[in-house]
């Protein structure tokens, strides 16, 4: 069934299109011109040191963590309310992640406090999910990482330019991963970027990135380099030109893309802040944010009556989704259980709700009374 208001939409026009177009005729399609012109866009935009695009946010967070030096017999804390890639990176480089719970409906990012409980001389770093692009507490997450001498690796997937007291989401730890899968902020289909202020990390990355060779394809190409070593154990991660061509074009539409975004945002808040029953996740915010989605979290009920309020809605004709799923609820992760009551209750009652820029006022007021009315 086509939704009349779907869960998202693709901010594309002939500019995406025309960028892959003169990228297929230039004769270089793989890691080259493009690449290096995406990474200097998000070193600028992000006033960050480094920048190095990957095929994926997946191999950007698994980068994070061999950067940060992560292995067996390590233990790294992480939200269980995130996309399972959170946490299937710490695994693939040997560590073992230990969950954390939420702060609650009203905030459904990582609790410091339950950082500080679950810190054991094993602990070496934090991954920090920014959920829909709303920062977590970075200060209390620092000052623990200082005291206790962890990395901090952010997933940015939900937040491209989301700030936290004037820094870009993204800056604040030791390094950081972005998405550009096609329903993210930035789409190309499939995409990433890892970002870091520490130069050796950069370093590693950029060689972890292409089989560790010392040089790539386009260089050779263009005559400044005839060989290559080998100096890690490497992948390959890397983007090619033709989504490196889409996501310059997305990318210089995203602050535009943001600002329209925050409008559909206040709209919902508006309307849903005189539904009872309904908590609207970082209402308080004041911070400039990406408005990734929009998620809700309805205050009674468990699950099936949330299952049954979605079915009611999309028969409405509007998409919902559920952000997310709890990771620590997966089979492959049973071995790691942990009470987490917020996150428990947060993953069966949320809700997300359609978030793009080209919503309309009508259809937000559209989604607010039917979700209104199928709660009464
Ligand atoms: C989308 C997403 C990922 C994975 O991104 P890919 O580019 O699909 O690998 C990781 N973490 C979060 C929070 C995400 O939303």
């Amino acid at each position: 069934m086509a939704y009349s208001i779907p869960l998202f939409n693709l901010n594309f026009d002939e500019r995406e299109a025309l960028a892959a177009y003169d990228t297929i005729q230039s004769g270089w399609i793989s890691t080259g011109p493009k690449n290096e012109e995406l990474e200097k866009m998000f070193v600028d935009m992000w006033h960050v040191g480094y920048a190095v695009s990957v095929t994926n946010c997946t191999a950007a967070l698994h980068i994070c963590c061999i950067v940060c030096d992560l292995g067996p017999g390590d233990e790294v804390l992480v939200p269980s309310l995130t996309f399972a890639a959170s946490v299937n990176c710490i695994r693939y480089a040997g560590a073992t992640p230990v969950f954390c719970d939420i702060i609650g409906p009203e905030h459904i990012n990582i609790d410091p406090k339950e950082i500080e409980k679950k810190i054991t001389h094993k602990t070496k770093a934090i991954v920090v999910v920014h959920m829909a692009g709303f920062p977590a507490q970075m200060d209390e997450i620092m000052a623990i990482s200082r005291k206790h001498n962890l990395k901090v690796i952010e997933d940015a997937c939900h937040g491209p330019l989301s700030e936290y007291k004037d820094r870009k989401l993204g800056t604040i730890g030791d390094c950081a991963a972005f998405s550009f899968f096609s329903n993210k902020n930035i789409s190309t289909g499939e995409g990433g970027m890892f970002i870091t202020n520490n130069e050796e990390m950069a370093k590693k990355a950029r060689l972890l990135r292409s089989h560790g060779m010392t040089t790539m394809s386009y260089q050779r190409a263009s005559g400044h380099a005839t060989t290559y070593d080998i100096l890690e154990l490497g992948y390959n991660y890397r983007m090619d030109d033709i989504r490196a061509a889409i996501a310059i074009e997305q990318l210089k539409k995203l602050p535009t893309d943001l600002e329209t975004r925050i409008k559909v945002r206040q709209r919902y808040v508006e309307n849903l802040s005189k539904v009872k029953g309904v908590v609207v996740p970082f209402a308080d915010n004041k911070e400039f944010v990406s408005n990734y989605i929009m998620p809700v979290v309805l205050a009674e009920g468990d699950a099936s009556y949330r299952d049954a309020i979605r079915d009611k809605i999309h028969v409405a004709g509007i998409q919902t989704s559920v952000h997310y799923p709890a990771v620590h609820r997966f089979s492959i992760y049973k071995g790691f259980c942990a009470e987490l009551p917020q996150t428990d209750f947060v993953t069966d009652h949320e809700i997300t709700l359609p978030m793009y820029a080209a919503l309309t006022m009508d259809q937000v007021d559209s989604v607010c009374s039917v979700l209104e009315s199928v709660i009464k």
